[in-house]
């Protein structure tokens, strides 16, 4: 989202952040996180430290791992409430920084820091682009 508004693009319609719940996947400023995996067994802190969504502030990613895996569907939207969240923390700090004129350096830092899953890579190396 972030290249988007780079490139101009000012509004996003999306049910990417409910779709990938059901799957089990988080997205963080990191990229984005297969919760169902043993990684997160014993795993005893939030989805992503620092957020402040309702799923963050009160389920563990151990537990929510647990509640993935038996298909109980408080897991499923605890991850769409965070998905949500982080979705529209994104644009929320961009359009700050559009404001102050500082959205270059934000760019910059958020693309260094968010690690692309397998997927993303495979389909740039096909595509022949290089690596942001
Ligand atoms: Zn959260």
């Amino acid at each position: 989202m972030v290249e988007l508004v780079a490139r101009g693009v000012d509004m996003f319609d999306c049910v990417l952040p409910t779709r990938v719940a059901r799957n089990g996947t988080a997205y963080t400023y990191r990229g984005a996180l297969s919760l169902k995996g043993g990684a997160f067994k014993r795993d005893w802190g939030p989805i992503e430290e620092g957020c402040d969504c309702f799923a963050c502030q009160r389920f563990t990613r151990a537990y929510l791992r647990h509640l993935l895996n038996v298909n109980e569907i408080l897991g499923l939207r605890m991850l769409s409430v965070h998905n949500s969240h982080v979705f529209l923390r994104v644009m929320t700090e961009s359009r700050a920084h559009l404001q102050a004129g500082t959205f270059g350096e934000f760019r910059r830092e958020f693309v260094a820091q968010y690690l692309p899953t397998r997927r993303v890579l495979a389909a740039r190396a096909a595509a022949g682009s290089a690596p942001a």
